[in-house]
């Protein structure tokens, strides 16, 4: 079973178990911003501080990018943040254009639709789209080695590098200031590395916040989620879907989304148990409940699937001394909405703004507090209560509740003005706009 982050919890493991962490053999200063984790998060972190004329070093613990493709829903917002770095045009070619996003009940069919288009004139891009994470991060690595080939940018990324622990998170204080201190594990052996500001974009379990002792707030979701990715035309086998579609029943919620190359099926599996053993679940069991889903009259061509157990927790901190956290290292929350990807971008491109103007000494560190002010805002006020808020009302249990809820929803549908309100909100469209 995978966890939300792909993240490693080695650095927290040898703490916890007071064992010593490994001396380096070597020491490097580096007069450079370090990102750590070369997923979406810090591909834009390092692609936005190197346009603002930032050196960057990123620092990522694979041998390559990571090919597994959680997110796949790129919002308006975010789209906006993407055109600035010069992606959004291919990130737009490479995938698909999704205005409307429907919600069915699984047993009496559909209830609503929403449409971005409602957003024309407030957006450049009312609809979301529809492309996997991981091939964002691929884009962003492409435009970073362009770029710095030609030297427009300062960015290098040194893949097979792992951040084991922040020894020291650094100080920015008039009586001690300090670069942060980071010890990393690389193929030559381990190495102590000095640096004036990192960006930890290293995942849910991220050892840069887990070692500098930030807690999470939060809890985890009671199911695991089953994510299939299959090759079927399911706009065929189930009548009348959109490309994102949420579809409530108390005991098998259910979301239907299309990706470029797929359809996805994402389900609810079972009890969440920290020491369970996913050998109890088997392909077998992913047909079973795909043919629960529609029945093509053979077994689902089913491309791969993954089960992830799914927290929804904040950190109780963005930044500490020289080190900010963003995406999954700072916040999750369930899938259910689309916004963790989102939101974590939103966190990267908050977070080099900030760092570019204090490396250009155009402000002070007060623009850090600034920095966790408004994101924990975005990440509480926004992204944990509306993916909270849709998965309370996917599974709802009591009959009239779920007419109600489903009421009120084919009302938002209905009132334009409603409708703008719920999709202007569903896209994060005002919390960038007042907390970016
Ligand atoms: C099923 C599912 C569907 C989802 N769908 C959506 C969606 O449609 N839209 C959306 O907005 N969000 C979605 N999310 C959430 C989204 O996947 C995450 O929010 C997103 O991946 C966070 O990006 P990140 O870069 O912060 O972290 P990650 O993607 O986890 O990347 C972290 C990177 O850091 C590296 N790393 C980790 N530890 C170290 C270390 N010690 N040293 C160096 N490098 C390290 C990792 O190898 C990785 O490359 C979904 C999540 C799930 C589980």
């Amino acid at each position: 079973m995978q966890d939300s982050s792909g993240g490693s919890t080695d650095a927290t493991q040898r703490l916890a178990e007071g064992m010593p962490l490994p001396e380096p053999g070597s020491f490097e200063q580096l007069q450079r911003v370090v990102v750590v984790g070369a997923g979406p998060v810090g591909m834009c972190t390092a692609l936005a501080l190197g346009r603002a004329g930032v050196p960057v070093t990123v620092m990522e613990k694979g041998p390559g990018l990571a090919t597994e493709s959680r997110a796949s829903t790129f919002h308006p917002p975010t789209l906006e943040l993407l055109e600035d770095l010069g992606v959004v045009d291919e990130v737009i070619a490479r995938g698909l254009k999704a205005p409307r996003t429907q919600f069915r009940d699984r047993r009496a069919g559909p209830i609503a639709e929403f449409d971005l288009g409602a957003l024309e004139g407030e957006t450049r891009y009312p609809f979301r789209i529809q492309l996997e994470q991981n091939k964002l991060a691929a884009l962003v690595l492409e435009t970073i080695r362009e770029e710095a080939a030609i030297g427009e940018i300062d960015v290098e990324v040194r893949f097979s590098w792992r951040l084991h622990a922040a020894l020291s998170a650094g100080s920015t204080s008039e009586d001690l200031d300090e670069p942060a201190r980071l010890l990393c594990g690389t193929t030559e052996g381990f190495v102590e590395v000095t640096a004036p500001w990192v960006v930890a974009c290293d995942g849910a379990h991220s050892p840069v916040r887990e070692s500098l002792g930030v807690q999470l707030e939060g809890e985890t979701y009671p199911e695991r989620f089953l994510v299939a990715s299959v090759d079927e035309q399911l706009d065929d086998m189930v009548e009348g879907i959109a490309y994102v579609n949420y579809i409530a029943d108390p005991q098998e919620w259910l979301v239907l989304l299309r990706t470029p190359d797929h359809w996805r099926v994402l389900l609810p599996v079972d009890p969440t148990e920290a020491d369970r053993d996913d050998s109890d679940f088997t392909e077998a069991d992913v047909q079973e409940r795909l043919l629960g889903v529609a029945d093509p009259g053979r077994p689902w061509r089913i491309v791969q699937w993954s089960l992830y157990v799914v927290r929804r927790a904040v950190a109780e901190t963005m930044f500490v001394g020289r080190v900010l956290l963003a995406g999954d290292a700072a916040h999750q929350n369930s899938p259910l909405g689309g916004m963790g990807m989102n939101s974590g971008i939103q966190d990267g491109i908050s977070a080099a703004r900030r760092l570019a103007e204090l490396w250009h000494d155009r402000a002070g560190p007060g623009v850090l507090e600034e920095y966790d002010t408004n994101r924990r805002r975005v990440a509480t006020e926004y992204v944990q209560a509306d993916s909270h808020a849709n998965w309370l009302a996917l599974r709802e249990p009591d009959p009239a509740r779920r007419a109600e809820l489903q009421a009120d929803l084919a009302a938002t549908a209905a009132d334009p003005h409603r409708h703008h309100d719920k999709v202007a909100r569903s896209a994060m469209l005002d919390a960038i706009r007042t907390s970016l």
